[in-house]
C-alpha cells in the first residue's frame, strides 16, 4: 500500500484546498533506520534529492557507512510524484526528460526505466490549437506549427549574440567558463547581461507576437522577471539544445518516466538500503560543524531533534536558498556566503489543472501578463478530462495559490475558458526546503560564484543542481553534482586510511 506524503496542494470547488495525505511512492516508512546513536560515519549526506541520492547510493555501494538525513516524509526532493486515487501521476517538480541528460540515462538504465517512457503531447483532441494572449497583439488561435515557428525565430534573434546562435561563445556547456575555444572575459562579458537587456537589444527585431512568445517562455524558465532573469542562462540552455531551437521541445519538454519520478529516486534508495544504508527522515538539519582538525576528528551535525550526528566527511545538498538558514562553523568563505545572501531567482508557479472533457487535450496557450503564462496540455485523466500544467514566473507578491483557489481558477481561464475541476501542485516558494523552484541564476552569477558553489569547505562538500555546470535546475545536474561529490569524499576517505595503515606499520 503506497503511503501519504504531507506534502503538496489540492483543491476542488467541492472540498477547497487540501494540504498533504496524497499517495507517493517516495515515502519512506518507517521513516528511520539507525545502528546506534553514537557511532562516526564515513559520511552523513544531507538531503535526500537527487543529489544526494546519488552520492549516498555511489558511496553506500563503495562500501561506506552512510548516514541520509532529510527534512521531509519522502525521497526525491523538488522531484516527485503524488498518485490520485484514478492512479493519475501528477509531477509535482522536476518533469521532463531526455537521453541527453548523460547523467540520469545512466540512472535509468541501471534501472531499467530508459526505455519507459511516455509522451507528454496528444494530437487530435477537439481543441488541437495555441492561443496568444499578449501585450500588442490580438488575442488570436493559431496552429502549433504557426506558433512554433514565431517562437523559434524569437528565439533564435535573441540567442544569436555571437553571429553564431550561441556556438561560439558557448561551444562547451559543461565548461562555460574555462575551455580551450573561449577567452573567459568574453563569457564574463555576456554574462553581465540580463533577458530583459537583451531583449531591448532585439526587440526591433521581433513582432509584438514573437516578443509575447518569447517573453512567457523566459519567465516559464527562469522563474524570476525578465529584469532579474540573467541571459546567460538563456545561451547556456541553448547549447544543451546542442544551439539549434530545432531540438527545444524534444530535449526540453516531450518525455516523462511513465512510472513518475518518485519510482526512479524510490530505486536508488532502495539499492542503497540493500547495502546497508541508515536513515532518517523528517530531520531537519540545523549546523554543520567541522571538527575535524580537533580532538574530535569528525564533522558534527545538529538537527531540530536535538541531536549531534558524527562523520568523517559531509555531503551537503540543502538547496541554494535555503542554505542561509544553516550554521556552519567554521564559517563559509565571504564569497560562498555571498552568494547564497543573493540566491538564485527562480519563486515559479507550476500548477496541474484538471479541465473538464478532453477537449484541451491538444491545447497549448500564452498569456502575458498573468499569473500563469503559459498552459500545456499534457494528456487525459482516466476521467476523461484534460490535464493541464500551468507555469507562472515570480508572482509571490500577489499570488499565493494555497489560498487563492480563485486566483488560480482564473488563471487558467486567462489561457483559455476553461471549467478547472481540480487543481494539483506544490508551492515551492513558500516550501521552507526549498525557498524557491529550480535555481536559474541573475546576471553575473554564473561567473562570479558558480566555481565556488561547487568547492569543498573543509571536510563538507557541497552538492546540488542547484549550482550544476551544464543541466543546472534539472534532474541531470543535481545528479551530476551527486556523483561528482560522492567520487571526490571517496577518494578522500581511501588516502585518510591508506595514510593511517602507513602510519599504523611505521
Ligand atoms: C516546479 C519545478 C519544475 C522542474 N522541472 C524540471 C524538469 O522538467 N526537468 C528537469 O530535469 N528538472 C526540473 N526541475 C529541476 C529539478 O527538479 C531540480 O534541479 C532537482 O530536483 C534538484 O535536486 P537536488 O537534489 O539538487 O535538490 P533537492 O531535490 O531540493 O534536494 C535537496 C533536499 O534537501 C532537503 N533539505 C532541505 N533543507 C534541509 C535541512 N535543513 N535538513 C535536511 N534536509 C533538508 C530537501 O527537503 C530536499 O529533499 C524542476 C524543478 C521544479 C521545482
Amino acid at each position: 500500500m503506497m503511503k501519504t506524503t504531507t506534502d503538496g496542494y489540492s483543491w476542488t470547488p467541492a472540498q477547497g484546498t487540501q494540504k498533504g495525505g496524497f499517495k507517493c511512492g517516495g515515502v519512506i516508512s518507517p521513516p528511520e533506520k539507525r545502528s546506534s546513536t553514537s557511532k562516526v560515519y564515513d559520511v552523513v549526506v544531507v538531503g535526500a534529492g537527487y543529489a544526494g541520492l546519488a552520492a549516498a547510493r555511489d558511496l553506500i555501494t563503495s562500501k561506506q557507512s552512510v548516514l541520509l538525513l532529510e527534512a521531509r516524509d519522502r525521497v526525491g526532493g523538488r522531484t516527485y510524484t503524488l498518485k490520485d486515487d484514478d492512479g493519475f501521476l501528477y509531477e509535482m517538480g522536476g518533469t521532463w526528460v531526455t537521453h541527453h541528460f548523460a547523467y540520469l540515462l545512466k540512472e535509468m538504465t541501471r534501472y531499467n526505466m530508459d526505455r519507459d517512457l511516455i509522451i507528454s503531447r496528444h494530437e487530435g483532441h477537439e481543441n488541437d490549437y495555441y492561443t496568444i494572449n499578449v501585450e500588442g497583439a490580438k488575442p488570436r488561435k493559431l496552429s502549433h506549427e504557426e506558433a512554433g515557428k514565431i517562437l523559434q525565430n524569437a528565439w533564435d534573434v535573441f540567442v544569436n549574440i555571437d553571429g553564431e546562435f550561441g556556438h561560439r561563445i558557448c561551444p562547451l556547456p559543461h565548461a562555460q567558463l574555462d575551455n580551450i575555444r573561449v577567452r573567459r572575459q568574453e563569457v564574463e562579458e555576456i554574462d553581465k547581461l540580463s533577458c530583459k537587456e537583451r531583449l531591448d537589444q532585439v526587440q526591433h527585431l521581433l513582432t509584438a507576437e514573437g516578443v509575447g512568445l518569447l517573453s512567457a517562455l523566459l519567465l516559464n524558465i527562469g522563474g524570476g522577471t525578465l529584469e532579474n532573469f540573467g541571459f546567460w542562462d538563456i545561451i547556456r540552455s541553448q547549447a544543451l539544445l546542442i544551439h539549434s531551437s530545432l531540438n527545444f521541445t524534444d530535449i526540453w519538454s516531450t518525455y516523462k518516466l511513465r512510472e513518475g519520478q518518485s519510482s526512479l529516486a524510490r530505486r536508488m534508495f532502495n539499492e542503497s538500503a540493500d547495502f546497508g544504508l541508515e536513515y532518517a527522515f523528517n530531520t531537519e538539519v540545523t549546523s554543520i560543524i567541522d571538527k575535524t582538525h580537533t580532538s574530535l576528528g569528525c564533522v558534527k551535525v545538529t538537527t531540530t531533534r536535538n541531536e549531534s550526528l558524527m562523520a568523517r566527511r559531509v555531503i551537503c545538498t540543502i538547496p541554494l536558498n535555503v542554505l542561509k538558514t544553516i550554521h556552519f562553523s567554521p564559517p563559509l568563505s565571504s564569497k560562498r556566503q555571498e552568494a547564497i545572501n543573493i540566491g538564485h531567482v527562480n519563486f515559479m508557479s507550476k500548477i496541474h489543472g484538471v479541465a473538464e472533457g478532453s477537449g484541451l487535450a491538444s491545447w497549448n496557450g500564452s498569456a502575458v501578463p498573468g499569473n500563469l503564462v503559459v498552459g500545456y496540455s499534457d494528456g487525459v485523466t482516466p476521467g476523461g478530462d484534460a490535464h493541464i500544467v500551468g507555469f507562472g514566473g515570480d508572482e509571490r507578491n500577489t499570488f499565493t495559490p494555497e489560498r487563492e483557489p480563485e486566483k488560480v481558477v482564473a488563471a487558467f481561464n486567462g489561457l483559455h475558458p476553461m471549467k478547472i475541476k481540480k487543481t494539483v501542485f506544490h508551492n515551492w516558494c513558500t516550501d521552507p526546503y526549498s525557498n524557491g523552484g529550480p535555481a536559474w541564476w541573475p546576471p553575473q552569477y554564473m561567473s562570479k560564484y558558480q566555481d565556488e558553489l561547487q568547492s569543498p569547505h573543509g571536510a563538507v562538500s557541497f552538492a546540488s543542481g542547484d549550482w550544476a555546470h551544464g543541466w543546472r535546475a534539472s534532474i541531470d545536474g543535481a545528479l551530476d553534482q551527486g556523483a561528482l561529490c560522492g567520487i571526490r569524499v571517496l577518494r578522500e576517505l581511501h588516502h585518510l586510511d591508506s595514510t593511517r595503515s602507513r602510519e599504523e606499520k611505521l
